[in-house]
C-alpha cells in the first residue's frame, strides 16, 4: 500500500515547531507515541477527516470525544452561525447557558450545574468545591484516571497504598500533591484501607465514572456503588468525572448503566466534551446542598470570563437535543461493527488483543489478559500499535495516536466508513503482529 503524500503536513509541522513546543497545543497531538508526521486537517464532514495534503480520513478519535454526532453536523453548525451573529460574549447571563444546565440536569442525577470552559476546570473547581464544603483537605484519585492537567491530580502514586503522592510532572511542587492519595483502580482493599487511615481528613474521592484514559478500563460490577457508600459512610464528598463518558456512554454517561440502576448518584459531577458539541464547554454539578457553597450564593470562589460562552452552550445544546435514541443506537451499531471486525481479524492474524468497552466507548489492548488496572494497561504492546497505528493510517483510517486512548465513534459514521475500517483491518493486524 502506498503511503499518503504528506508534505503539506510537513511543512505545516516543521512551521508549527518553530513557534509552539512540539509543535502542537496537546501533547499527544504530536505523534510521539507512534511516530511519524502528524496530519493537519484542513476540514472535517460526518465521519471524515481531510488533511492539508487532500488525504481523508475515517476518523475514530473524534476529538478525543466531543463529536458524538460527528464534524459539522447541520443542527450544530446552524445553531453555532445564528450564536455568533448575535455576538460571541458579553460577559453577562443568557437564555442559552439556562437550556443547556436545564438539559444536562435533565439527563442527570445532578441538581445544581456551573458552567466553565474546559474539563480541567471542572475537575479543579470540584475539587476546591469539596474541600471547601467538608473543610477537609485529602483529595483520593485512582492510578490511571486522568483529571485534566490539574497540578494536584497530576500526582504519581507513593510508594505505599495509604501514603500520599509525588508529583507526575516537573512544574508540580510536591506540596500540591502531598495531599492526594493514588489507589489502584478496582481495588476495593485499597480503597477500604485509605479511608481507614485517613477517612476524617478526606474531602472527595474522585474518579473517572468508567476510565478512558488508560484504555477503557471499566469499573468492577458494583464498584462505583461502593465507592459512593464508602465516601458516604466517611462524610466525603463522591466526584464522578464524566468529562469523557457523560452523554456518550450513554444519554445519561456512565451513571445511567450504573447509579441510575443500583439507585445512588454522585455527590459531585464533572462533564465536558459532548456537552460543548466540539466548542469549549465544560461543567460541575451535584447536590444542590453542596452547590450552594459556591461563589456568589456561597463562600467557594470559582468564576470565568468566558464560562457560558454562547456559541459553546449553543453548540451543546444543539448536539444534546440532537442525541436522540437513535444517535444512541447508531454509535452502539458502529461498535458493535468494528469490535466484531477487530476480533476476527486479529484473532485471524495470531495478535494477542482485549477489547474492553463501557457503551459504545472501547479500546483494544494489544494484550492477552483483561486488564482492570493501570499496572495491568502497561502490558499493551505498545510498539505493536505504533505498526497498527501506521497501517491504518496509510490506508485512510485515524486511530488516536495512543496505545492507551479509547476510539471514539459517532452516529455520523455510516457504513461506508464502517467498512473502510474493516478493509483496513487485516493489512494492519499483520503488520502489527509481524
Ligand atoms: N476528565 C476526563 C475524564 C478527561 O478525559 C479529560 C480530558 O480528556 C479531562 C477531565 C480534562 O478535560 P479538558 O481536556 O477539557 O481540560
Amino acid at each position: 500500500m502506498p503511503a499518503p503524500l504528506t508534505s503539506g503536513s510537513e511543512a505545516l509541522f516543521a512551521r508549527a515547531r518553530a513557534v509552539t513546543p512540539g509543535g502542537v497545543n496537546s501533547p499527544v497531538r504530536a505523534f510521539n507515541a507512534v511516530g511519524g508526521t502528524p496530519r493537519f486537517i484542513r476540514e472535517a464532514t460526518g465521519p471524515w477527516l481531510t488533511d492539508v495534503d487532500g488525504n481523508t480520513y475515517v476518523d475514530l478519535i473524534c476529538s478525543w470525544g466531543p463529536m458524538l454526532l460527528g464534524h459539522a453536523h447541520p443542527a450544530v453548525v446552524e445553531a453555532v452561525q445564528t450564536a455568533a451573529a448575535r455576538g460571541s460574549s458579553y460577559g453577562t447571563p443568557t437564555e442559552g447557558e439556562v437550556a443547556l444546565v436545564e438539559a444536562i440536569v435533565a439527563r442527570t442525577p445532578v441538581e445544581r450545574l456551573r458552567l466553565v470552559s474546559s474539563g480541567t476546570e471542572a475537575t479543579m473547581s470540584a475539587i476546591r468545591l469539596a474541600r471547601g464544603f467538608t473543610g477537609r483537605d485529602v483529595v483520593v484519585k485512582f492510578a490511571g484516571c486522568y483529571h485534566g492537567h490539574v497540578d494536584s491530580l497530576l500526582a504519581a502514586a507513593g510508594s505505599g497504598l495509604t501514603t500520599f503522592s509525588l508529583p507526575g510532572t516537573p512544574g508540580v511542587p510536591a506540596s500540591s500533591t502531598e495531599l492526594t492519595l493514588v489507589l489502584p483502580y478496582n481495588d476495593r482493599a485499597a480503597v477500604t484501607a485509605a479511608f481507614a487511615e485517613h477517612g476524617d481528613r478526606i474531602a472527595c474521592l474522585i474518579t473517572e465514572a468508567a476510565p478512558g484514559n488508560m484504555g477503557v478500563v471499566p469499573p468492577a460490577p458494583g464498584f462505583n456503588q461502593f465507592l459512593a457508600e464508602t465516601c458516604r459512610a466517611h462524610g466525603a464528598l463522591f466526584v464522578s468525572d464524566e468529562v469523557m463518558t457523560g452523554f456518550r456512554v450513554s444519554k445519561a454517561g456512565q451513571w445511567g448503566t450504573d447509579g441510575a440502576v443500583e439507585g445512588w448518584a454522585p455527590d459531585l459531577m464533572t462533564f465536558g466534551k459532548v456537552m460543548g458539541g466540539g466548542f469549549p464547554a465544560a461543567a460541575f454539578g451535584g447536590r444542590a446542598d453542596v452547590m450552594s457553597h459556591l461563589a456568589p450564593e456561597g463562600p467557594v470562589y470559582q468564576a470565568g470570563t468566558l464560562s457560558g460562552n454562547p456559541v459553546a452552550t449553543a453548540a451543546g445544546l444543539a448536539t444534546l437535543t440532537a442525541a436522540d435514541d437513535a444517535v444512541y443506537d447508531r454509535i452502539g451499531v458502529v461498535a458493535d461493527a468494528l469490535r466484531a471486525g477487530i476480533a476476527e481479524t486479529f484473532t485471524a492474524a495470531g495478535l494477542p488483543h482485549v477489547i474492553q468497552s463501557t457503551g459504545s466507548m472501547f479500546s483494544v489492548f494489544l494484550t492477552d489478559a483483561p486488564v482492570t488496572s493501570y499496572d495491568e494497561a502497561q502490558r499493551t504492546d505498545v510498539a505493536a500499535y505504533g505498526a497498527l497505528f501506521h497501517a491504518m493510517l496509510d490506508q485512510g483510517v485515524h486511530l488516536p495516536p495512543s496505545a492507551y486512548e479509547a476510539w471514539f465513534v459517532s452516529s455520523s459514521h455510516d457504513d461506508r466508513a464502517v467498512q473502510q475500517v474493516l478493509d483496513a483491518l487485516p493489512a494492519a493486524a499483520t503488520a502489527a503482529a509481524a
